[in-house]
């Protein structure tokens, strides 16, 4: 999906080049210029070098999604159902404080690419039946940066940004789902050069509960019950969310009805004091041989 964005994001700003050079045509504006009009020239990666200017060939490095971060929060089926409080270890990436984000050791270990004379790519205009296109290449040796660092920084290893580590306390409503998607702004990767922070998303991971179902606010389990205690009614113990209760079998249940324990479900993670109930679906055990029941003993010997 990001990608795909990224992608239109790209295709977009190519055509509109185009349409502002043939426009332009006539004046025989520069392409640089236009696409420099566009792109904002530098993305500011090298701008605390004391040198303006450039292009950004780059383009996929744009997206300031990739600041976002996504973590997956594993949770026991008991945290779903009551909600919480988890303290997580996140690593994200912050800009790197010994080069200020450039990569060099120092500002002398950056050079201007040769390649491309600084200019992070090259265009090449060709006339088409529609008008003047314009392609655009990154180059190769610089990656489109335009800058060839002679010598990295240290701490980084000239990528720029470092892992951090910091610990959060996510707040877990009751009754989330598996999915459930929680947005923290602010605390994704942070680019100190640009301001920017992203966020952070968690996502809810629920485990299995053996022989309980969830189904949107209900509980669903299965239970046996004695064919005398189903003609008779009884009260069985049943496990729920909340222990071990008492569960009142109705005489003359019939195999498959259900009964169910009120407000014993999920809470709803938007109104917690609305919560669904816990069904329990009655299975009737029903002797094979008979012969084995007083009552059925004559009859079996005839
Ligand atoms: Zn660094
Ligand atoms: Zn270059």
């Amino acid at each position: 999906m990001r990608s795909y964005q990224i992608m239109r994001k790209d295709l977009y700003m190519i055509a509109s080049v185009r349409q502002v050079y043939k426009e332009n045509m006539m004046d025989q504006v520069d392409p640089f210029e236009v696409y420099n009009a566009f792109f904002g020239g530098s993305d500011g990666f090298f701008s605390g070098m004391g040198e303006p200017g450039g292009f950004n060939f780059n383009l996929r490095n744009n997206g300031s999604n990739d600041l976002d971060i996504w973590y997956e929060l594993h949770l026991n089926f008991e945290e779903s159902i009551f909600g919480g409080e988890r303290e997580i270890m996140v690593s994200y990436l912050e800009t790197c404080n010994d080069c200020g984000g450039t990569g060099a050791k120092t500002s002398s270990c950056v050079k201007s690419c040769t390649d491309c004379g600084g200019k992070g790519g090259s265009t090449k205009s060709k006339r088409t039946p529609f008008g003047v296109a314009i392609e655009v290449s990154t180059c190769s040796s610089c990656g489109g940066k335009g800058k060839i660092i002679t010598d990295k920084c240290r701490r980084c290893s000239g990528c720029c940004k470092v892992k951090v580590k910091r610990s959060m306390r996510i707040i877990i409503p009751p009754g989330v789902a598996d999915g459930f998607t929680k947005r923290i702004r602010g605390e994704g990767n942070v680019d100190k050069k640009s301001g920017f922070a992203g966020d952070l998303f968690v996502v809810l991971r629920i485990g299995a509960k053996q022989g309980i179902w969830r189904d949107g606010l209900n509980l669903y389990s299965k239970i046996n019950v004695d064919y005398t205690e189903a003609i008779l009614g009884t009260v069985v113990k049943v496990e729920t969310v909340e222990g071990i209760k008492d569960l009142r079998i109705p005489c003359g249940i019939q195999p498959g009805d259900a009964v169910k324990l009120s407000r014993l479900g999920v809470p709803d993670v938007n109104k917690p004091s609305v919560r669904g109930d816990h069904h329990f679906f009655v299975n009737v055990l029903i002797p094979k041989d008979i012969s084995s029941i007083p009552i059925f003993t004559r009859v079996a010997r005839h």
